[in-house]
């Protein structure tokens, strides 16, 4: 019932043009989408967005966004002051972003960002957090992330590579110097493998502490959270939001979302 009552508002919201207004009081800043899987079923990852959802939202956001491309050393490309700017970000490298995601960015002409969990990436193995949550991993091909020849395959197609550390720990629970190791190392094998600048880094679950933050700034240009919010060109720390159905993504892109937030917070 909630679910409904939440879904009606946002399609009223973008009915009666209210994106259209927030897009036009965010135009020139920077927000960057998260998603982690393209694939219909939800029964395995309840974050996935089904193949004909993600591509109606690449639609509505070729129509009314910028959708630019960050560069693997940190570079903006294609920003615009005229639009918001949309950089669209993937987590975690499960098999369905180069099978599934990667042909449709292609089809539209976008350069995404996928952030890889290193020690995954050499034979394309199923990640530890997702083995200690299903014991018969080993039966779902859709738990496998991609290899190293994929990841290749995908940098010379356009998209970008970022690292999500070594093994996806929560790196809140880590000092700074086991975290510093962790992102350093990850970063270390990104570049071997890619023969490539890896300049990003995602904080699995958007976990950190604070203190490690001046000291993985060191190691990368661009650290993305999953703090919600828009970004401007010089942040080194930015906001993420993660996509959910297609009209709430309405709302994410316009900032819509992040207002009424705030909005609601401030009066609880
Ligand atoms: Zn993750």
């Amino acid at each position: 019932m909630k679910y409904l009552i939440k879904k009606t508002c946002f399609i009223f919201l973008e009915w009666i043009f209210v994106n259209h207004l927030f897009r036009y009081l965010n135009r020139g800043k920077i927000k960057v989408l998260l998603y982690h899987n393209i694939i219909d079923s939800r029964l395995f990852f309840k974050n996935a967005i089904s193949k004909k959802s993600f591509i109606k939202q690449l639609k509505y956001l070729n129509k009314y966004y910028n959708i630019v491309t960050l560069s693997q050393d940190g570079t903006w490309i294609g920003l615009s002051k005229k639009k918001v700017n949309i950089l669209i970000t993937f987590d975690d490298g499960f098999i369905n972003n180069y099978e599934v995601a990667m042909p449709i960015l292609l089809d539209f002409g976008i350069n995404a960002y996928f952030f890889l969990i290193s020690d995954c990436v050499e034979e394309g193995v199923v990640p530890c957090f997702i083995k200690r949550q299903y014991p018969n991993h080993d039966c779902i091909p859709e738990f496998r992330t991609v290899n190293k020849i994929q990841v290749k395959e995908m940098l010379q197609k356009g998209m970008n590579i970022g690292s999500h550390t070594i093994s996806h720990n929560d790196l809140s629970k880590f000092s700074i110097t086991e975290a510093v190791y962790d992102a350093d190392k990850s970063k270390k094998y990104l570049k071997t493998i890619l023969e490539n600048n890896v300049e990003s880094f995602a904080f699995p679950w958007g976990f950190y502490k604070e203190e490690q933050l001046p000291s993985i700034k060191k190691i990368f240009r661009r650290i993305f959270t999953v703090k919600h919010g828009f970004n401007l060109k010089d942040d080194h720390i930015l906001h993420r939001n993660e996509v959910d159905e297609d009209y709430q993504m309405f709302a994410t892109a316009s900032g819509l979302l992040d207002f009424l937030k705030c909005l609601f917070q401030q009066k609880n």
